[in-house]
Parts: C-alpha cells; structure tokens; sequence
C-alpha cells in the first residue's frame, strides 16, 4: 500500500535537482504530483518519467518571480494536502558585489513566493482537517558564510517562517518543517562550476588548512605514501 495514495502534492521547482527527486519520490507513493518552474521541457521530462513510473503529474509553468504567477499556481493548488516549497535560487558573491536586483529576485523566489503559496493554501489545508507544508532551507541560513549573504538570509526567513507556521497552523492540523539538505549536486549547484559552488567553500572551510611547504623529512622518515 502506497502510503500518499489519494494525497495531492505541490512541489515548487520540480523541475530541476532536489525538487525532481522529492516530485518523484511522492510519485512512488502515490501521491499526484504538481510541479512547477519556468522551464517546460524540464517539467514536460519530469511529468513523463513518473508517468512512465506509474505515478501521476503535471506541470505548471510559473515565474514566481511574479506575485500574478504565484497567485495563480496557488489557486490551482488549492487542493493540495502537501506544499513543498523548494524552488530557490543562490547567487554567489561578496556583499558589495550582488546587484539590487540579485538580492530582489533572491528574496522574491526563496521568500516572497513561499510566503504567498502558504498564506492562501494553508487556511484550505485548516479547512479540510490537516496537511503538510515542507520548506527546503539550508546550512547557510544557520552561519555566516562569505559569497552567500542574500541567499543565507533569504534561507534564514524561511527558517523563521517555518517556525511561524508551525506555530500558526500546527495546532490546527498542518505539520510545518524545514528540511536542511547538505551540499547536493544538482543542475544548479553544476551551473555554478567548483570554484563558486557552495559545497566546495564548505569543503574548503571543513578542510584542514594546507601547509605552505612539506616540512623537510630526515633521513630516518619513512618514504612518502607508505604506511607506517
Ligand atoms: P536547481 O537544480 O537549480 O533547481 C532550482 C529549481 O527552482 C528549479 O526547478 C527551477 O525551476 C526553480 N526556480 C528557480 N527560480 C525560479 C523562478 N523564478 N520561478 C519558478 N521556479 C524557479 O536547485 P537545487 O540544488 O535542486 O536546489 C533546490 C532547493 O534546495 C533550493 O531551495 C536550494 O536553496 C536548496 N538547497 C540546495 C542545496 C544544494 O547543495 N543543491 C543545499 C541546500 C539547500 P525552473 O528552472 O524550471 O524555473
């Protein structure tokens, strides 16, 4: 017995990366999966892989960089019994260096969007005795760290909206979480080589730093790479 079976979900940037996997993975349990993003190759893709799986999808094409858009996608999903809200962007750069407009596209898709999808659909969630809303957040929202201050803080407010839900719609049935993924290949983090990826400066901190010169061996040292 599929555990999601008769449940609707939407999943926001079910497109691309982790959403696709979390679309899929409700697919696999029987879930019928919304999905949306801008691109509709990627999201004509998905809907057929779970298709040819045996599970149920559509997808709805929405920029919600646009409040319209966003309106829109939620009223379509007034029905749904689980929101993900995963789509997100994460530029890269020093403070100074982000333009105004990064930082509004930034706070408009990972804040702005999840803000509008939960306000208009949890109420329905309330009304129907229950759901579940999942916000995908991230390490850095937890710390600061150089290169990603508007999308840690952006992720920091999903953090504290999370909170806010649970608080606000818990106690009437919904089940409000965030979920925390460490760094994951995806075509996004791809998109954004190895020298401006998230995950490579995280390795690079975690790292111990590298000595500037191999200290000298003398002559009883062990040769290099042998184990002693
Ligand atoms: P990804 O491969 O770049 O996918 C991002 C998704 O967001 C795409 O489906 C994209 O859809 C959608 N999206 C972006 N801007 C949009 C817009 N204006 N309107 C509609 N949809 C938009 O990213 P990912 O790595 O899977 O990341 C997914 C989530 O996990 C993000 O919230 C990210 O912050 C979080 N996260 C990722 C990592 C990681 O290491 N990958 C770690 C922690 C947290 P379209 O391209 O079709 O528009």
């Amino acid at each position: 017995m599929q555990e999601l079976s008769g449940r609707r979900a939407l999943v926001t940037g079910g497109t691309s990366g982790i959403g696709r996997a979390a679309a899929e993975a409700l697919a696999r349990e029987g879930a019928r999966v919304l999905i949306s993003g801008r691109n509709e190759a990627r999201g004509a893709e998905v809907v057929a892989a779970i298709e040819t799986s045996g599970g149920e999808a559509e997808f709805v094409r929405t920029d919600l960089e646009s409040p319209d858009d966003v309106r829109a996608l939620a009223e379509g999903a007034a029905e749904v019994d689980i929101l993900v809200n995963n789509a997100g962007v994460f530029p890269v750069g020093a403070t100074h260096e982000l333009s105004e407009a990064t930082f509004d596209e930034t706070f408009a898709v990972n804040v702005k969007a999840p803000f509008l999808l939960a306000a208009a659909i949890a109420p329905k969630m309330v009304a129907r005795g229950g759901g579940a809303i999942i916000n995908v957040t991230t390490m850095a929202a937890e710390f600061g760290m150089p290169g990603l201050s508007a999308y840690g803080a952006s992720k920091a407010a999903v953090a504290l909206l999370t909170k806010a839900w649970a608080a606000e719609y818990g106690p009437k049935g919904v089940r409000v979480n965030a979920v925390s993924p460490g760094p994951t290949t995806t075509p996004g983090t791809d998109a954004m080589g190895d020298d401006s990826r998230p995950s490579s400066r995280l390795f690079r901190l975690a790292a111990p730093p590298t000595p500037k010169r191999s200290p000298r061996r003398s002559s009883s040292s062990p040769p290099a790479g042998r184990a002693t």
